[in-house]
């Protein structure tokens, strides 16, 4: 056994840039007991991928600070707001694995421990009554502080997570218990976990990575130092994204749809190039900070191969020309601009396209490792549309088609709700999807389960829509009134537009007509 070296003098700075108050988590790195120095185990989680934050990623137990657990006394710490972060580490942990990580705790069988934990998730007793009544003591020399970490803005649920080593006490075994949140857990070399990033094979968020590639090295003496080397875990806010290796996700703040903020700019790279896709930030600063990124994987030997564009809308294209001059002046020359022929069209006089990718053509970058993606056209949302398809590992680029967080419009005449169903059906049918990356929030997990919920949710707006007309309404003003009466009014006309785009649908499908005075009505009973 070893003592990890305690960090006491962490002040996290205040950082303006982390925008809407992200909520307080914490999180513990549990490592196993006795572990090798050199290859140390850690237990890892899966969580559910029925959840909206991260499903399907892998991860460590943790979770949000509750409003009690700055009630339970934290031995060795005198900083109120951690001691706070400690007791919520220790509670989730215990939820979450079973792991009771309090002093006094080593007296309690098995059967006892359950039963605590029956105790916490029944509320017959809260947390700090428990540590009380058990005669427990947390301890702040048991959790090392190890960073702070801020979801990027782009997420539907923002944390300010702290992250603490803890070792698991020798008598104990971590399971997942089974109404929580997670999928699964089992204890994994840190080296072993790392490598099923780089493989592919898992989903992972950016402390989490960080935290692996950082254990991977072995419990040297100043693995407090490497954990915090990084801005990021003092709270300076993710910008690039590593969800897979060699996929760059870079959300970018942009003049987007509500309740999204920011559009996923995404750099692809190998060995010796980089395929940019949708630069989309008009704002300086975001030009600025997705130059720097691209500046950086040049200098070490990279060229940009093309900046390619999945469709028209301007959350999409807004950074175009800043990117293009900004490798002009600086790496000695702009770079070819590839879309659809669709999306070359409409943005005729805006932005000059110089390669046309059709549906079927595949883009190879040079280097390693070897990346080919598939161009498919997937129109409906926008006529020119483009998702990309690496058929090796099953990434899919879904541009606005699926995104990870927010809605996708259908909006007419660019928007096609009938085009629309067919592309998803068609990304459906893609034999081996393992991961969306979306024009917007984070990457999705569960790429079959998404893209289902996503047709059947249409489908249903469709029925609503359909049996609105049957009661009556005429017009898609009348339609929104019934069947978005719960929204508020100011969502109307953006309700509108996706009526009249499921309206449009229907009548081509032959299920509605309109009258010459473009009132519509249902054209026959459906039973
Ligand atoms: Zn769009």
């Amino acid at each position: 056994m070893y003592s990890l070296q305690r960090l006491s003098a962490v002040r996290p700075t205040v950082n303006k840039a982390i925008g809407t108050n992200p909520k307080d988590a914490a999180v513990v790195i549990p490592l196993r007991y006795d572990t090798d120095r050199n290859n140390p185990e850690v237990f890892w989680v899966k969580r559910s991928t029925k959840l909206a934050f991260l499903g399907g990623f892998y991860a460590f137990p943790g979770g949000q600070l509750d409003a009690h657990d700055a009630e339970a006394r934290v031995e060795h710490c005198e900083d109120q707001e951690r001691a706070a972060m400690i007791s919520c580490a220790a509670r989730e942990l215990f939820e979450e694995t079973g792991i009771l990580l309090a002093r006094g705790s080593e007296t309690l069988t098995v059967g006892q421990r359950a039963s605590l934990l029956d105790d916490l998730e029944s509320e017959r007793m809260s947390w700090s009554e428990l540590i009380t009544h058990y005669g427990l003591r947390l301890d702040a020399d048991d959790f090392t502080f190890v960073g702070r970490w801020v979801t990027p803005p782009f997420a539907p649920r923002r944390f300010d997570t702290w992250f603490f080593l803890a070792t698991c006490p020798a008598k104990q075994q971590p399971r997942v218990t089974g109404d929580s949140e997670l999928e699964s857990g089992e204890w994994i070399s840190a080296r072993e976990a790392y490598r099923k990033w780089e493989l592919s094979e898992v989903l992972v968020p950016p402390p989490v990575l960080h935290a692996l590639k950082t254990l991977a090295a072995g419990l040297t003496n100043d693995l407090v130092e490497r954990f915090l080397s990084v801005p990021e875990a003092h709270r300076q806010p993710t910008r690039r994204i590593e969800f897979r290796p060699n996929y760059i996700c870079f959300p970018l703040r942009t003049k987007t749809l509500p309740p999204a903020t920011h559009t996923n700019c995404y750099l692809i790279y190998t060995s010796q190039e980089i395929l940019v896709i949708d630069p989309g930030s008009p704002y300086d600063e975001e030009q600025e900070a997705l130059a720097s990124c691209v500046d950086d994987l040049i200098s070490e030997g990279r060229t940009v191969r093309e900046i390619v564009l999945t469709h028209v809308h301007p959350d999409h294209i807004g950074g175009v020309h800043a990117l293009n001059g900004h490798l002009r002046a600086k790496h000695g020359g702009a770079v070819a601009i590839a879309a659809h022929r669709r999306t070359s069209e409409s943005l005729k006089g805006q932005i000059h396209v110089d390669h046309f990718i059709e549906d079927g053509a595949v883009l190879e970058l040079n280097g390693e490792p070897q990346i080919k993606l598939r161009a498919l056209h997937t129109p409906g949302h926008a006529r020119g549309h483009l998702c990309f398809h690496d058929e090796r590992t099953g990434a899919l680029i879904s541009g606005d088609n699926v995104v990870g967080f927010g809605s996708v419009l259908i909006d007419p005449p660019e928007g096609d709700m009938r085009a629309y169903l067919a592309s998803l059906k068609r990304m459906r049918e893609l034999p081996n999807l393992s991961v969306l990356f979306g024009g917007h929030g984070p990457a999705v997990a569960n790429p079959y389960k998404k893209i289902d919920e996503y047709i059947s949710h249409r489908l249903e707006r469709e029925e609503l829509i359909l049996a609105a007309v049957r009661e009556g309404a005429t017009t898609s003003k009348e339609i929104v009134a019934r069947v978005y009466f719960d929204v508020s009014p100011k969502a109307h006309a953006m309700a509108e537009r996706a009526v009249i785009a499921h309206l449009e649908k229907l009548e081509a499908d032959g299920l509605l007509s309109r009258a010459s005075d473009d009132s519509i009505s249902a054209t026959k009973a459906n039973d």
